[in-house]
């Protein structure tokens, strides 16, 4: 079993902290609708027929389609892709785009899942990050979203905002539970090359919040959310039990997929490939047939080796030992458990006899861990 993403790269305004691909032109968007129908047949033999599992609209903001052009989206993927066990079909909703109409819509084309894009109920947080919507829609969304037939929900939100402290940080947090969805994100606000708050923080216009802030905060969050009854399954995922997001749980543990549209990346199992950070490049070449709107990277064991540990470690269940032995060999993997003893040792990896994972200690150095294990 597969997935597909599919990106839609239009935003209606630039977050000050965002490094995805995205733009405010929306100017060639039909001409992208087609050059996703083109990209679609022209790699429908990518995944070797295997049946899909879950599709993922993700951006960018794909709430800037309309209905009629995510159904004309998705019957491509329906006449390119064995379609028959789709059991999850997410889009992702900036707040002030939905809408009952617009959620109906979305329910109609067999949407199941909606991932929203709160980031804060706080509206200072929201206009400093140049977030489009206020606290209150974002609330709205989630209400609308439910009213209108879709429970499966998760809502985004970041920590480390400049300005935000514990206690404005609790109250988002208060309010995410209060609205009872089986699903939350939470990121930690980092400062990418070449956005508007890197700048502001380079001019010395803004104080980033130091690390031992964003340090409490994560804690807060992961206690919050645990008195909750949510489940920290992946380092910043959280979810009622049984309500893990499918698509991104494919990402953790290795399964194939193919991302379509600008930026998008694809791995097949033995190789990962992306496609062109550019529209307009993306558009011309899809359209006209040229097979090389993408690069590819074969993997060799190393680099498979330091995907499944990073991407692995992440989970509840960590790594999966005797994969580990049979994917990677013995030699890979006594030098992972000779890596991990320090950390074994000081409580902050766990290890029986067929996982090795962070302890709740370890996760706040998950980083350091993570590149001690990796093959250099
Ligand atoms: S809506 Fe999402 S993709 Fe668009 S600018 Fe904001 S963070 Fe980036």
């Amino acid at each position: 079993m597969s997935g597909l993403y599919i990106h839609i790269p239009y935003c209606a305004n630039r977050c000050a902290y965002c490094a995805f691909y995205s733009s405010t032109y929306e100017g060639n968007r039909e001409e992208y609708v087609s050059a996703l129908c083109r990209e679609m047949e022209l790699r429908k033999s990518y995944l070797k027929g295997e049946p899909i599992r879950t599709i993922y609209f993700g951006g960018g903001t794909p709430s800037q389609l309309s209905v009629a052009e995510l159904d004309g989206l998705l019957r491509h993927v329906y006449a390119s892709f064995d379609c028959s066990s789709v059991e999850e079909l997410t889009v992702e909703v900036n707040p002030d785009d939905v809408t009952d109409e617009y959620v109906r819509g979305l329910r109609s084309l067999s949407v199941n899942r909606i991932s929203i894009g709160v980031q804060s109920f706080r509206d200072e947080e929201l206009m400093l990050i140049h977030r489009r919507h206020s606290a209150q829609q974002a609330v709205e969304a989630v209400t609308c979203v439910k009213r209108n037939g879709i429970e499966n929900i998760s809502i985004d939100l970041m920590y480390g905002l400049p300005g935000q402290t514990l206690e404005s940080w609790k109250e988002s947090l208060k309010r995410a539970v209060g609205l009872d969805v089986p699903h939350v994100s939470a990121y930690s606000l980092t400062y990418e090359e070449g956005t508007r708050l890197s700048r502001l923080v380079a001019n010395g216009d803004l104080n980033p919040v130091d690390e031992d802030a964003c340090a409490e905060m994560f804690s807060l969050l992961r206690d919050e959310l645990s008195s909750a009854g949510y489940v920290q399954y992946e380092i910043s995922n959280f979810s009622k039990p049984g309500m893990e997001s499918k698509h991104n749980s494919s990402y953790w543990n290795g399964t194939t997929y193919a991302g379509f549209g600008a930026s998008a990346h694809s791995y097949d199992g033995v190789s990962r490939q992306w496609n062109v950070s550019n529209t307009r490049v993306y558009i011309k070449k899809t359209l006209s047939g040229e097979c090389d709107f993408f690069e590819v990277e074969r993997l060799n064991l190393a680099t498979r080796y330091n995907d499944f540990v990073l991407t692995s470690l992440r989970t509840r269940q960590g790594i999966n030992l005797s994969l580990l032995k049979l994917e990677f060999g013995l030699a890979l993997y006594d030098y992972c458990l000779q890596n991990a003893e320090p950390f074994m040792a000081n409580g902050s990896l766990l290890c029986d006899s067929n996982s090795l994972r962070l302890s709740g200690k370890g996760i706040f150095i998950s980083d350091g861990i993570m590149s001690e294990l990796m093959k250099v």
